[in-house]
């Protein structure tokens, strides 16, 4: 394919058609990309701004391939018949069958893929001090942080212009602000002193249509797609959606899930998510109420009963709840059945303790609080507590969780 080379930057020309309504910038400013995306958006293929990002910017551009489905984009670049580059972030967490499609794509279309890898310092101290999956515990900010933002920031920061294979039907809560071209809004690079711009040429192609596109041009693909993964990153942090899922629902799917359920990334939440998630925390109208059999906590009494010195002067159990939650609320009615029952039978005194809004910082550092609900046993006559493991919360296995510390 090839355009005519009055299309370069600063020529502006109107006609009629596609492919003829082009107008390219020489100025990056916020205003000008913006005014170039509506004609990208409006007008252009993903081969055509494909071709626009390569003539535009050259060696100074690169497409960004993660060894999913954007591996359309190497497809749509070799189509264009310019030079382009290909850079992947190479984490050391991948799937061995993403690292095969990497060889794949290098042969298949007789390029070098430029690896961007961690920094081994860096990289060396995290693993050392918080293990390999500590992203589990605390969240992927920091591994990734280290594994690709910072590999990414360092490449980018060479560049003028990125290729992405973002798309708006990816994830409707993150993704539906993807514009055909834009100033990056996160990353530096060096156009006119700092700026970089990020080209998404798949932004309005749906997933369909980017799998008849790589079926019909027998584009190589990740062989984990046919094993039922449609979103692919990292092996420990990538999974399996099934059916209606959207697709990014297969990524950091233990933090989304805290997201919706339990409250306690409030970090990654977007402004609207907050107000909404502060509002619920307010409105909720209070759960495990019958005091007679389980007594109500407040951090003084919680605090003494950590700081005490020495053994617990009953068997005590324990939940760290927050009413809006809804695992909370399903387990009241057991937690307060077993209360009732065996509680009052084997003298177990059942308490609650209200763990959300001001008390959640204090809780996950005195409690080993992580999620809604935490259930916490402190046996008569030794020092500490014991938290509950598993998710099971019926009244059988609150019997057995506490017969397994004090015995029968
Ligand atoms: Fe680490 Fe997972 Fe992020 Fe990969 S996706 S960098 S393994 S947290």
């Amino acid at each position: 394919m090839s355009f005519d080379d009055d299309k370069r930057r600063g020529v502006h020309r109107d006609g009629g058609g596609r492919g003829n309504a082009l107008k390219v910038f020489s100025s990056n400013t916020k205003q000008e990309t913006e005014s170039k995306n509506e004609v990208l958006e409006k007008t252009m293929t993903p081969l055509e701004i494909m071709d626009d990002a390569l003539k535009t910017y050259g060696d100074d551009i690169a497409i960004a391939f993660s060894g999913a489905e954007d591996v359309a984009l190497i497809q749509y670049a070799h189509l264009t018949n310019r030079p382009y580059r290909v850079f992947s972030l190479d984490t050391g967490r991948l799937n061995p069958e993403t690292y095969e499609l990497f060889d794949q794509v290098e042969k298949h279309f007789g390029i070098k893929i430029e690896y961007c890898v961690p920094n081994e310092e860096q990289l060396e101290a995290f693993v050392n001090e918080k293990g390999l999956f500590s992203f589990y515990e605390d969240g992927h900010k920091e591994c990734c942080g280290i594994r690709k933002v910072q590999p990414l920031r360092k490449k980018l920061s060479t560049l003028k212009a990125w290729i992405t294979g973002q798309r708006k039907d990816q994830s409707p809560g993150t993704r539906m602000q993807v514009p055909a071209i834009q100033l990056d809004p996160a990353f530096q690079g060096i156009l006119n002193g700092n700026e970089l711009v990020k080209y998404n040429p798949l932004t309005n192609a749906t997933s369909q249509e980017v799998w008849d596109f790589l079926r019909v041009m027998s584009t190589p693909v990740n062989a984990l797609h046919s094993q039922g993964y449609v979103s692919i990153g990292c092996a420990p942090c990538t999974r399996p959606v099934t059916p209606g899922q959207q697709e990014r629902e297969g990524r950091w799917w233990w933090e989304n899930a805290s997201d919706k359920e339990c409250g306690l990334h409030s970090g990654n939440l977007s402004k609207e998510e907050k107000e909404k998630q502060e509002k619920r925390e307010e409105d909720a109208a209070d759960i495990f109420t019958d005091t007679a059999a389980i007594s109500v906590e407040t951090r003084d009494s919680m605090q003494k009963r950590i700081s005490r010195d020495g053994k617990n002067e009953e068997n005590e159990m324990i939940v760290l709840y927050a009413p809006w939650c809804p695992f909370c609320q399903a387990m009241e009615g057991s937690f307060t059945e077993s209360a009732q029952t065996y509680g009052k039978a084997k003298n177990v005194r059942y308490s609650k303790f209200r763990a959300d809004q001001d008390e959640k910082e204090w809780s996950k550092e005195n409690l080993s609080l992580k999620s809604f609900p935490t259930i916490l046993f402190f046996p008569k006559g030794r020092e500490g507590y014991v938290k509950l493991g598993g998710e099971r919360r019926d009244v059988d296995s609150l019997q057995i969780f506490i017969e397994s510390i004090v015995g029968k």
